[in-house]
């Protein structure tokens, strides 16, 4: 940070050394606040006169990269779980498998044969195979769990930054067009250096459709949950219905966002990279993958006698989804959201 305070040659790259700028020294909220306000874009090792093979081998997306997963556990909630950012590519793979297999389990040992492979169709279907208390029991618990916990994250990320009310709206809308719009990640028109000092926009991309994506099968759920408990209308839905066209148009934007965003992954420079936390990265995209995939195939082969299997398989991805949802690479969406608005804060005064 000092060096590159001095040198400014990469002022104009991103919010980061404009945000470096304001400051001399850099306590711990700092750097975590700087961390997350990097989207990895890797321009400035590229253009660092200062990256190896000089003798300050200075590899700024690597450095940030490192702090950025120390957050994690450093806000994690509660504090005794923070634990689980450690080998967290392991963690969240064995909790998925877990996940998955205790469903299946579950679902075998509760249902007869002629229930679980019997064809089921028409309203309530699902129900036939996991009872609905059981699903909307435990699926709500671990959501209201996680959602908890990424709120406390926040929380403590935002007070160990500057902490502060945020005064003017004007903050808070700058805030959330960068989020909505994956802003910085356009790098000024230019994209980011994937694979060489070339730039490209696939990474962008991919990340659009993995993020509005997911919101999709968000607002799916949610309007499913409308119709069930406010129109008194039993699942599943027709295919051109609400939730399912959200649902969707949502999974299939997930599966394309995850697929290139792995992409990217596989083919990128490893040189400026923390390849050490690749790991945390490839599982998430994996559950995320998943998710959709097992959704649009439960979709698809509702009414065969598959039904039973697959609604089990993906609620069990479902499952160890919301598990993980606090503990894993997801909590980065939190951090950087909370970084952009720390950052329009700074912008505005
Ligand atoms: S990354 Fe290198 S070139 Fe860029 S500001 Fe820092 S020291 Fe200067
Ligand atoms: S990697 Fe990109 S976003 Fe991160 S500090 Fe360098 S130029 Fe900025």
């Amino acid at each position: 940070m000092v060096i590159c305070n001095a040198c400014r040659y990469c002022e104009g790259y991103c919010a980061v050394f404009p945000a470096m700028e304001l400051r001399r020294s850099f306590s711990n909220g700092d750097l975590g606040y700087l961390a997350n306000l990097c989207h990895d874009c890797r321009g400035c090792y590229y253009a660092c006169q200062y990256a190896p093979p000089h003798e300050f081998a200075l590899n700024l997306p690597q450095a940030l990269a490192r702090v950025r997963s120390e957050t994690y556990a450093e806000y994690a909630w509660p504090r005794p779980l923070a634990g689980l950012f450690q080998r967290n590519g392991m963690f969240v793979s064995l909790l998925t498998s877990l996940g998955i297999a205790v469903v299946l389990i579950f679902t075998a040992r509760l249902q007869p044969s002629a229930i679980l492979y019997g064809p089921h169709r028409g309203p309530g279907a699902f129900y036939a195979v996991i009872p609905e208390a059981a699903m909307i029991g435990v699926g709500g618990a671990t959501f209201a769990f996680a959602m908890l916990a990424l709120v406390m994250g926040f929380l403590n990320f935002w007070r160990d930054t500057g902490g502060g009310p945020v005064a003017q709206a004007r903050s808070l809308l700058k805030a959330a067009s960068d989020v909505l719009t994956l802003h910085n990640l356009g790098g000024g028109g230019y994209g980011c250096n994937n694979r060489d000092e070339a730039f490209s926009q696939t990474r962008r991309y991919s990340h659009q459709a993995m993020f509005y994506g997911f919101l999709l099968c968000f607002a799916s759920t949610c309007t499913a949950a409308f119709y069930e408990h406010v129109l008194g209308l039993a699942a599943p839905y027709p295919f051109l219905s609400i939730p399912v066209l959200l649902g969707t148009a949502g999974g299939f934007g997930m599966l394309i966002g995850t697929a290139g965003l792995a992409w990217v992954k596989v083919g990128s420079d490893p040189a400026p990279a923390a390849n050490d936390l690749l790991g945390a990265d490839y599982a998430l995209l994996a559950l995320l993958f998943l998710s959709a995939a097992t959704g649009l195939l439960l979709l698809v082969l509702r009414d065969t006698r598959a039904m039973g299997i697959l609604l089990a398989l993906h609620l069990g991805v479902i499952l160890s989804f919301f598990l993980t949802l606090p503990y894993s690479k997801f909590v980065h969406g939190i951090y950087r959201s909370a970084a952009l608005l720390r950052h329009a804060v700074e912008h505005t005064r």
